[in-house]
């Protein structure tokens, strides 16, 4: 497996997000390698002056980074945020103040804030202990020079190395976080978009629902249109009778192959919903009634003149249409129903006919 695999390699708790614990993964492998620079430029001799510490640090480092594979992400920031802040101070005896290694204290504020780890008053307590260790460790080794001795050179080298740990390891907490944050962010925004589009579409045929048609006519209620508004209702004839000699099933098939002849042939000028079993509710805007009769003539004809075939089955169907025009004094309530009582005139003087 790569360095790469290896490091963002998913925990074992399917229900956390892998980000925190790759995070901490890079900041055990940063923190080793510069400890190898460290000790390359203050020489052999800072290892046998200080092999606890150092020898200490480097196995937690291991013990702790296999860890990672085993533990929630939680506790396992937390023993980061301990290892670290035992650490820091066990360090500087052996590269001196003047290596830098207090810096990693920021680390830990960064890690404190934007790692999940609890309620707020938790991590302003940590961010106030992180606080006053790195003040109790300005007062202890505030001038303290190195173990062993090292050069000037050595020790900037020393310095560069520590503070491009420190970089690092603030970029990558800050890039995994952030982007952790933007995917999050823009799942959430398609989910939303997902749910309203779901709330507003009728399941089987995919035309809008009545909830939809009812917000609609209401925002056009509402808004300073005055133009054209045409409302048409409509309903399959005798399709129970459909049900009774195919079956409920071809029923359906044969509602979603209306809808599409709907979308077909007004699907561009008119808003379409199913409003309810067999009934579907067209909403022109910009058609007066005459032109929307055009159009829903035009949609009569051909669900007329061409047979839906479902299973082998030809089945013929006619719809019988009301119409009516909105005219903006009283409810749109009041236009559907006169657009109602049309299609139910319709239907008394024999179906398959648009009555306006
Ligand atoms: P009319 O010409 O007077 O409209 O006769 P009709 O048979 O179409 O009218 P009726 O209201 O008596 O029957 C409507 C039928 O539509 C009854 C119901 O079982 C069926 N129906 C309603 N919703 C669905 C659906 O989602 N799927 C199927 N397959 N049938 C449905
Ligand atoms: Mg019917
Ligand atoms: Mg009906």
């Amino acid at each position: 497996m790569s360095l790469f695999g290896l490091i963002n390699k998913d925990v074992s708790y399917e229900n956390e997000s892998r980000e925190g614990i790759v995070t901490l993964r890079i900041l055990y492998i940063i923190l080793a390698l510069v400890l190898l620079f460290d000790i390359f430029f203050a020489g052999i001799q800072s290892i046998v002056n200080s092999k606890y510490v150092i020898i200490g640090a480097f196995a937690l480092i291991v013990v702790l980074f296999l860890l990672t594979y085993r533990m929630k992400t939680r506790p396992a920031t937390i023993t980061y945020i301990v290892f670290m802040s035992l650490l820091i101070p066990g360090l500087i005896p052996c590269f001196g103040w003047n290596g830098g290694m207090q810096d990693f204290f920021l680390i830990i504020l960064m890690l404190i804030f934007l790692a999940n780890l609890g309620s707020n008053s938790f991590k302003f307590a940590l961010a106030g202990i992180v606080f006053a260790a790195r003040s109790v460790v300005i007062v202890v080794y505030g001038t303290m020079p190195s173990a062993v001795y090292i050069d000037d050179l050595s020790n900037k080298h020393i310095h560069v190395a520590n503070n491009a740990a420190v970089f690092l390891s603030v970029i990558a907490i800050s890039y995994i976080f952030s982007h952790r944050e933007n995917e999050a962010e823009s799942k959430l925004m398609k989910y939303n978009d997902k749910l309203v589009k779901e709330a507003n579409t009728d399941q089987l045929t995919g035309l809008h629902n009545r909830r939809r048609a009812l917000e609609l006519l209401d925002e056009i209620k509402n808004s300073s249109y005055l133009g054209a508004v045409t409302i048409v209702m409509g309903d399959i004839d005798f399709f129970k009778k459909v049900n009774d000699t195919y079956g409920h099933d071809v029923g359906d098939e044969v509602l979603k192959s209306i809808a599409n002849t709907m979308r077909e042939v007004c699907g561009a000028r008119s808003f379409l919903t199913r409003w309810g079993g067999e009934e579907f509710l067209m909403i022109f805007i910009g058609k007066n009634g005459d032109e929307a009769l055009t159009d829903v003539e035009a949609l009569r004809r051909r669900i007329m003149d061409n047979a839906i075939v479902v299973d082998g089955n030809s089945i013929s169907i006619t719809m019988t249409f009301g119409l009516a025009e909105y005219d903006f004094s009283g409810d749109v309530a009041g236009t559907i129903k006169e657009a109602d009582d049309k299609l139910y005139m319709g239907k008394e003087a024999g179906r398959n006919r648009v009555v306006y």
